[in-house]
């Protein structure tokens, strides 16, 4: 038995004693006594006690304002007795045996529609298949999940609130199209109308309500295959005619060789636009395509011939230049930055300017992977950004001593102590990639909204439990939804009850993700994991 289950169980008898000094307990104790009992007894594998204290809920009313007697009490939990008192060694290799699966990254499936009966039973379907699901409500969300996580496929619900699903799908598909990420259609309308227009629209598949989930679930392993083998097959991006990171890859390889062979020194330059959710926030994504474009056209037009222009990815951008030294590099960008920041952008009648970051590394070594090259150029970067933007570096071994953390924080808001402690603990054994991980945990959304930890700037991950004392877990989400920073912030919420309002509620007021409880720790850090390599 670890840690956990064995404070569990000593702070219920503790409970229980304390009880027994009592001439009788109210209502309301017994039942959130019951109700924490069973979440956190299922967060640590004990999932006796969690179908016991489910089975007493059933006999408890919350709103009941009924005193119960020793003698009361102490029928209605007969059976949890002997579960308190013995050692479950079988809880034991459970818990090995969760701390260290699923650590893989999965593909992303975007889930849009509003009937939240669909959405939670297809997330919690695709999901045991092993995919990532993020829902989203409405158009709105959706468009913003499409940018930010850049799904591998979108599932979507025909009829949307806010702007009908053809609509949206016309926005995605056209984005789609470049990325050739299949959108899965679902819709109740035996109306062939619709059908034909999704596909004419360019939909990669409609499928019909009511939902058969096996062939749902064939239909959409089929597509994702398929845009993988597309994926594996293309060098180009097809948006602003660049080449792809898949083409980076092989040059960045071929590069190698050459250096190996030459010892000619070559450099690569790693480009992020500045502030560019800004962009998209202010004047909209089509707007924030078309600044990508004309920033590879402006690069395709500017650099040298021999230079490579690359899409490494979203707003990250790659020049190869070879037989180049990192001076020179520098001075090459330099004057790339400068052109490019000049340049006028207009949405409607408002005039705007965009500049980048550059970091650069030299590569006069073969010793290290062209992965490692790329976090050096990433090193120089980050001190760029951290210094204001709007300029270029060039790495050096002294930013390896001066090593710039680049940090995710995560923040756990939850007044369960063990669910606290044993999600802390195991969040803290993550590994990802090249970033520290600073992990916060408060007891309630108070602590946590007055504290500065979560003003700081950087990136964010709110574990955040829906019930929480005083201030409501929602009433927190909101509250973090108003801050300057809340781009950066995702919010996965954990939802106790069962009823699926909470769900809607939480989705609705910006949480990114759910989990329903009793969820298992692994389950919980698999997610984060996921959310988070989506998220840096
Ligand atoms: P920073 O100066 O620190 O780089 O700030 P930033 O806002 O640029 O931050 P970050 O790199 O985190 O944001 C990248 C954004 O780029 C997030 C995403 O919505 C947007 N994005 C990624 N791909 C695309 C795309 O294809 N089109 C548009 N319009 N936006 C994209
Ligand atoms: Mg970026
Ligand atoms: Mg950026």
């Amino acid at each position: 038995m670890n840690k956990y289950q064995q404070l569990l169980l000593q702070r219920s008898i503790d409970t229980i004693s304390r009880w027994k000094t009592k001439s009788y307990v109210e209502n309301k104790e017994l039942y959130r006594f019951f109700h924490s009992l069973k979440g956190t007894a299922a967060s640590i594998e004990l999932f006796e006690i969690t179908n016991e204290a489910e089975i007493i809920l059933e006999q408890l009313d919350e709103t009941d304002g009924k005193v119960w007697t020793c003698e009361e009490w102490g029928m209605l939990m007969q059976d949890l007795f002997p579960l308190l008192n013995t050692s479950k060694t079988q809880a034991e290799e459970v818990y090995a045996a969760t701390t260290n699966s699923h650590e893989q990254d999965s593909s992303l499936i975007l889930l849009v529609d509003d009937d939240i009966d669909m959405v939670t039973s297809l997330k919690k379907e695709l999901e045991k298949q092993g995919y990532l699901v993020l829902p989203a409500l409405t158009a709105e969300k959706a468009l913003k999940i499409y940018y930010d996580q850049k799904p591998d496929c979108v599932i979507l619900g025909v009829h949307l609130p806010d702007r009908s699903g053809l609509d949206l799908l016309q926005l995605i598909v056209n984005k789609s199209y470049h990325s050739f990420t299949p959108v899965i259609l679902i819709g109740t309308d035996p109306n062939r109308e619709i059908r034909i227009k999704a596909y004419e629209r360019g939909a990669s598949d409609f499928i019909e309500k009511p939902i058969e989930i096996n062939e749902f679930l064939a239909r959409v392993k089929n597509r994702m295959y398929q845009k993988e083998l597309i994926h594996n097959a293309i060098l180009i991006d097809e948006l602003t005619e660049t080449f792809n990171r898949k083409f980076f890859t092989m040059e960045m390889d071929r590069q190698l060789q050459e250096y190996k062979r030459s010892k000619v020194p070559f450099s690569i330059v790693l480009i992020d636009l500045d502030h560019f959710k800004k962009i998209n926030d202010t004047y909209g994504h089509i707007t924030g395509d078309e600044v990508l474009r004309s920033l590879s056209m402006f690069m395709k037009e500017n650099k040298r011939h021999a230079d490579f222009f690359i899409r490494y990815g979203g707003e990250e951008f790659i020049l190869l230049l070879p037989q180049t030294k990192k001076d020179q590099a520098k001075i090459v960008t330099q004057r790339l930055l400068k052109g490019f920041s000049k340049q006028s952008f207009w949405s409607n009648d408002e005039r705007f300017q965009v500049t980048f970051s550059a970091g650069i590394t030299e590569i006069a070594d073969d010793k290290l992977t062209a992965e490692e090259y790329i976090n050096q150029a990433d090193q120089a970067l980050y001190q760029i950004k951290e210094k204001g933007r709007n300029g270029v570096a060039v790495y050096n071994a002294q930013h390896k001593a001066q090593s710039v953390e680049k940090i995710v924080r995560i923040g756990v808001i939850d007044d369960d102590e063990i669910v606290r402690d044993v999600v802390t603990q195991q969040l803290n054994k993550l590994s990802l990639l090249d970033y520290m991980i600073d992990i916060q945990a408060y007891r309630e959304g108070e602590s946590f909204l007055q504290s500065d930890w979560h003003k700081q700037n950087g990136k964010f991950l709110i574990i955040l439990d829906g019930v929480l004392p005083r201030m409501d877990g929602l009433e927190v989400l909101q509250k973090i939804r108003q801050h300057s920073n809340e781009k950066n912030v995702m919010v996965l919420m954990l939802t106790g009850r069962k009823t699926e309002r909470d769900i809607v509620k939480a989705l609705e007021l910006g949480a990114d993700d759910y989990l329903t409880k009793p969820f298992s720790v692994a389950e919980l850090k698999a997610r984060v994991r996921r959310l988070l390599l989506r998220m840096v």
